[in-house]
């Protein structure tokens, strides 16, 4: 029977758990709120889809280079870019269950029902009017399913009004014209909102010597535009060129409670592209289709991803999209595609006084040159590989396995070596095979336990390849090796296992989809 949306997560959440892929952050103490570390197995994941985003931007591009910046930046960075005065999320809280929400979700959501809404209507005249039914049609004349969606559109375009015209008021106005309740009390009892500030402060130095405020950084761009001029001299670079950039972020979000999809400290993965002026349009379209081919690389369904182009533009943007992904909670922001103008070049220009251009032999003149950026969290990108993966498959026999349907150049593990018994020298055999292949490929040795037992254990975390050792091996060096989505079995000799497991489970078969 299939799951509920909500029943699904649950499994998702427990699962990452039982297999040492997601713990929770000091759990011995109860935990500390969306906050998370990742387990033995987890940061295997982690580092593949890592290693696989670096290398498609950095060794597939030769005109992106990476960096590794700090994560303390001098404060007046955070100043420059906008943070300390616009950084800031709109809040409400529901008086009755004195549970807090962020005001634009709130309204984004209402509006997405709106929508489904319009789409179940359309859904059911096509079952009622079968072939003849143009879908096209009925969504621009159909009165009821026309009022669904003319009334999500007016609730967005209220709210950017409102939010462009700082209207706090305002915002929280049309939650109550559209009777938005508080989804675990019911009531519709909201304070105003506020704009809460998501940095977290800190000091350096000791306090009693005067120490200076600073941020933990809340995005790792920043750390890109301050040292755009230090790449482009000493790496010799020539617009339009990219860098790149893996690292921690930390936000004190209000609302935190889908598992590593919102987190105060978390990780993006962002590419920032230097263009000239004028030519950033293209360059946006690039990259936005660029970004959806990677992820589709993973060879998950198409249509679990969507771009969703912006409302509201945030104060630096000309243009930005979402690459959304269909989560066990619905469809929800995985990557950001944002052409941000000479924006924050400008104004780091402005506020430290060095002038951040280049110089155009063609016009003679120098310029500040315009950003596309494409910025993704790595957890968020964590989270939809694994749910995605995750799959009760019922068997011929009547029995159930859990197997973890991971990209097989993601998962923690690309083979496991499995001597079938504990003596007779299966298990000496299974140690050098292991040792052979361990240079190359992460490879996991497990003896304990009856076969099938550990067939599922390898399932369960996403191995692909499981290569079981019998008695014919000591005789001939063959070996069985398993294919962990087929279950299919089959028999090679040991010296064709590298590239056996190199041509199914390789970053480098992963990249060359790209
Ligand atoms: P949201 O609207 O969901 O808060 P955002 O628009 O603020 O996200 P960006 O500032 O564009 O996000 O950050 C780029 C990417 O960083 C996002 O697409 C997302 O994948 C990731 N990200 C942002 N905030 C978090 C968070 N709190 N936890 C995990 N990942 C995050």
């Amino acid at each position: 029977m299939a799951l509920s949306p909500e029943e699904s997560f649950k499994r998702v959440v427990s699962h990452a758990k039982e297999y040492g892929f997601v713990f929770q952050s000091s759990e011995i103490y109860d935990g500390l709120a969306a906050v998370y570390d990742y387990g033995q197995n987890g940061v295997l994941l982690k580092n593949n889809i890592k290693n696989f985003w670096w290398r498609a931007m950095v060794q597939l591009n030769d005109n992106v280079v990476g960096l590794d910046s700090a994560i303390f930046m001098h404060p007046t960075v955070w100043k420059a870019s906008g943070h300390v005065d616009a950084f800031n999320d709109p809040l409400i809280d529901n008086k009755d269950s004195k549970k807090r929400y962020r005001a634009d979700v709130l309204l984004e959501e209402h509006a997405e029902k709106l929508r489904q809404k319009a789409e179940k209507e359309i859904e059911k005249a096509a079952i009622r009017f079968g072939d003849s039914f143009d879908a096209d049609l009925y969504r621009t004349t159909n009165p009821r399913v026309v009022g669904y969606l003319e009334s999500a559109d007016l609730v967005m375009a209220r709210y950017v009004a409102a939010m462009e015209a700082e209207d706090l008021d305002a915002v929280r106005q049309i939650i109550l014209d559209e009777k938005i309740t508080c989804p675990v009390s019911g009531s519709s009892q909201w304070t105003e909102v506020r704009q809460f500030n998501l940095m977290f402060a800190t000091k350096m130095g000791s306090v009693a010597e005067g120490a200076s405020d600073l941020y933990l950084r809340p995005e790792t761009a920043q750390g890109i535009f301050v040292n755009f001029l230090n790449v482009y001299k000493t790496g010799r670079m020539k617009i339009p060129f990219g860098i790149a950039q893996i690292g921690k972020a930390f936000r004190n979000e209000i609302v935190a409670r889908q598992f590593i999809f919102r987190m105060r400290e978390f990780e993006q993965m962002e590419m920032q592209f230097f263009v000239k002026p004028g030519s950033e349009m293209e360059w946006y379209e690039h990259w936005k289709q660029a970004r959806l081919r990677w992820h589709l690389a993973l060879g998950f369904n198409a249509s679990h991803y969507r771009y969703h182009d912006h409302d509201k533009l945030a104060h630096y943007a000309n243009a930005a999209a979402d690459i959304e992904f269909e989560f066990p909670f619905g469809f929800k922001e995985i990557e950001g595609i944002h052409s941000r103008t000479d924006f924050d070049l400008s104004r780091h220009s402005e506020f430290s006084g060095k002038k951040q251009q280049v110089f155009d032999p063609e016009t003679n003149e120098n310029f500040t040159p315009y950003v596309v950026e494409t910025s993704i969290g790595l957890d968020r990108m964590f989270l939809s590989v694994l749910s995605q993966s995750l799959e009760e498959e019922a068997l011929a026999d009547g029995s159930s396995r859990t197997v973890l349907r991971l990209p097989h150049a993601l998962a923690p593990t690309q083979a496991a070596i499995l001597p079938l018994m504990k003596k007779d020298g299966l298990p000496e055999l299974a140690q050098s095979i292991h040792g052979d292949l361990k240079f190359d490929f992460q490879v996991a040795f497990d003896e304990k336990d009856a076969i099938g037992k550990r067939y599922r254990r390898q399932d369960a975390i996403g191995t692909p390849l499981c290569i079981t050792i019998d008695h014919q091996s000591l005789e001939d060096g063959t070996v069985t090796i398993r294919d962990r989505d087929s279950m299919e079995q089959k028999r090679v000799h040991r010296d064709e296992l590298h590239l056996i497991i190199r041509e199914i489970a390789s970053m480098e078969s992963l990249l060359r989809k790209v």
